[in-house]
Order: C-alpha cells, then sequence, then structure tokens
C-alpha cells in the first residue's frame, strides 16, 4: 500500500511576506492550515517540517548569479531591476532568499516523497509559477515546480504532465520545458491580452524537438465554471490519456474565482471541485508516482482557505460540513477580514459576468478547433 498524502507545513513560511499592503499575503496559508486542522483533515495526512532547500537544490533551475542577487538583495539590501528584484511586484526584503529557499525546501520534501513512495502531496506554500531561471517575476522568486520537476529527473526518468489552474498563465515553468518531450505542461489562464503576464496564447506550443507539448488555453474575461469544466474535458483529459504521465503534477491557484480581486475569471467551487475530483481519480488509476498538487494565486485569504480545504478534502475522499464553523470565521473577523462566506461551498446563484456568455463561449470554441489543429496530431489525437 502506498503512504498518505503529505503536507508540508510550518510557520517559517509566514515570512515570505515582501510588506504588509502586498496581495500575497502569508494568512492565505496560515488560515488554510488552521481551517483543514479544525476540519478533522489534518489528521489523515503526513505533516512534514519543510527543510530549507540547498543552493545546489535551488542551481537545478536559478543561475548561479541570480541567486547571488537574490542572497545580496536580502542581505544588503540592493535592488536588481534586471533580475526582477525591487520591483513593484517584487520588493526585496530581509528574508527574500531564506523564505523563498524554505518555499522550494517544501516542494521539493513533497517530490521526495512521492518518489519515496507516498501516493501524493499538497503543498499549499508552492506554485512560484512565474520565476524564470534568472528573473524574479509576478510575487515568484524560485521556482519550486521547475525545481522539483528538475530534482525528479536527476533521480529517474518519468514523464510528467503539468496543469495549471491559476488565473495566470504559468509562463515560468512553460519556459522552464519548453524544449522537452518529457514535461507536457497545460496552462488555462485569463488571455495575456487583458491579464499579467501577457503570456500564454495558443500558438506557443513548445520548442522545435518538442512541439505540442506546451500547451494554453487562454480564457476572456468573465469566462467561469463551464469554461474550466469544458477545457478538462476536451482538452486535460485526452491528453492525459495519450500521454500517459508517470507523474501528475498541478498547479492550483485560485485566483480565477469569483471572489478573487486580481483578476476576471469567475469560477467557483462546483467548477474546481469538478476538476479536482477527475484530477484525483485520473492520477490514482494511472499515474503510477502519484500527484503532487501545489497552491499558487489566489488574493481573497479567506476565500483561498476555504478553496484549499475542500480540495484537501477531495484528495483525501473526505466530505466537509456545508457550514464555515463559527470558530474559525470568528478568527477571520478579529483577523480584520470582512466578506466572510458562510458556506463551505459556493452557493448556486448567478455569478456576476463580465462579458456576454456567448462571446466567452464562441472565443472559446474557437480556440479549442485551433489546439486541435496546433496540437493534437502531435499526440495521435
Ligand atoms: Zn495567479
Amino acid at each position: 500500500m502506498r503512504g498518505k498524502l503529505v503536507y508540508p507545513y510550518s510557520n517559517a513560511l509566514l515570512g515570505y511576506e515582501f510588506k504588509r499592503d502586498h496581495p500575497l499575503k502569508p494568512d492565505r496559508l496560515k488560515l488554510t492550515y488552521l481551517l483543514s486542522k479544525q476540519l478533522g483533515l489534518l489528521e489523515k495526512v503526513k505533516e512534514l517540517e519543510p527543510a530549507l532547500a540547498t543552493r545546489e537544490d535551488l542551481e537545478l533551475f536559478h543561475s548561479p548569479e541570480f541567486i547571488d542577487a537574490v542572497v545580496d538583495s536580502g542581505t544588503n539590501n540592493n535592488v536588481y531591476p534586471r533580475y526582477g528584484l525591487g520591483t513593484a511586484d517584487n520588493p526585496i526584503f530581509p528574508l527574500i532568499h531564506e523564505t523563498g529557499a524554505r518555499y522550494v525546501g517544501a516542494t521539493l520534501d513533497a517530490m521526495r516523497a512521492i518518489i519515496d513512495g507516498a501516493s501524493n502531496a499538497f503543498v499549499i506554500s508552492g506554485g512560484l509559477h512565474h520565476a524564470h531561471r534568472s528573473l524574479a517575476s509576478g510575487f515568484c522568486i524560485y521556482n519550486d515546480v521547475a525545481i522539483a520537476i528538475n530534482l525528479l529527473h536527476k533521480k529517474k526518468q518519468a514523464k510528467v504532465l503539468y496543469f495549471d489552474f491559476d488565473a495566470h498563465h504559468g509562463d515560468g515553468v512553460q519556459n522552464a520545458f519548453y524544449g522537452s518531450k518529457d514535461v507536457l505542461t497545460i496552462s488555462v489562464h485569463q488571455t495575456g491580452q487583458t491579464l499579467f503576464p501577457g503570456t500564454g496564447f495558443i500558438y506557443e506550443t513548445g520548442g522545435a524537438e518538442s512541439t505540442g507539448y506546451s500547451v494554453n488555453i487562454p480564457l476572456l474575461p468573465g469566462a467561469g465554471t463551464p469554461e474550466l469544466i469544458r477545457v478538462f474535458d476536451e482538452v486535460v483529459a485526452p491528453l492525459f490519456e495519450s500521454f500517459k504521465p508517470d507523474l501528475l503534477v498541478t498547479q492550483l491557484g485560485v485566483d480565477g474565482h469569483y471572489l478573487d480581486p486580481l483578476a476576471h475569471l469567475t469560477y467557483t467551487s462546483h467548477g474546481y471541485e469538478t476538476v479536482v475530483a477527475k484530477l484525483r481519480d485520473m492520477s490514482s488509476d494511472s499515474c503510477e508516482l502519484g500527484w503532487l498538487a501545489v497552491g499558487g494565486g489566489g488574493y481573497h485569504p479567506v476565500n483561498v482557505a476555504r478553496l484549499w480545504t475542500l480540495f484537501l478534502a477531495i484528495m483525501l475522499e473526505e466530505d466537509v460540513p456545508k457550514l464555515i464553523p463559527e470558530e474559525f470565521r470568528d478568527i477571520c473577523t478579529q483577523m480584520g477580514y470582512h466578506d466572510i462566506p458562510e458556506f463551505m461551498r459556493d452557493e448556486d446563484k448567478v455569478v456576476q459576468m463580465y462579458v456576454p456568455r456567448e462571446q466567452v463561449t464562441m472565443d472559446l470554441d474557437r480556440s479549442l478547433r485551433r489546439l486541435q489543429e496546433l496540437v493534437f496530431p502531435y499526440h495521435g489525437l
């Protein structure tokens, strides 16, 4: 029998805070951990205290010059705009290197546990998908996902399917494996025409030797649960079937939720739940190494806690109560949060649309047709 779900977490992760009013708040992790604990879900997992990634670990993906710049920016307060350090998105702070390396450590510990036989892992701090080899970007210093996949490949040959449903394009992970046929990356996101990082178009299909192994589905603002489920059924599922990955890696950023303040998608808990349950079933049925799930974006901390706790329950095949515990809601109020959802799942109500549904649907029809022409033939589909 395979081991328990691995869940790396410690208070040391909460030091990753650019500055007080920055949207990436450590409360996202703190509240997720608290709610998951209150619902008894953490009794079913194997908790790990994340180690610090070593310099050798970081160099599995990042350049030595970039790591030096991160260390120096934290130690000596020097900014390096050419490395994305000290910009509006990524202000420097004293623990920038240590906490960045701790985030990587959490994902690496999960990957090591999976290599050693754990069935799956959920790393809520992980998913820093915008970091590039020599560039911090979009709140991401070190790219834990690219480093962890490179570590896996150092130890064994394995096919990895990376699926990213964060509202933003997973550009850092895509670029890390753009020339590889061992890692198939699939990102569904709000179109780069209207959202950071401005990439992730259908024609980005991979390098010359690996065409068809980078897959992008940009969505118009306003797209929501029907589109997410359709992309899953019409793109992710068939590619999963033909690629037959040994390991599934998913970036589960929840900034595409309709309550999120940074993006303009309208996913609901129902859409996420449907997709996460399908990912669980597919990976447990056919991935020899299992499933490494990481967090990602999400900028309404209470809502992030609610959704990631729901995801953990789905991974564990446990149920959650209908109502969010009063005790948890009180703590959120004391921490200064307002608009705290009452239910674990979204109520069935019409989510405000930013553009007419017809336009969103027609645009996705076009995108899927184009994708079927550009990418599917490389997978015998
Ligand atoms: Zn995002």
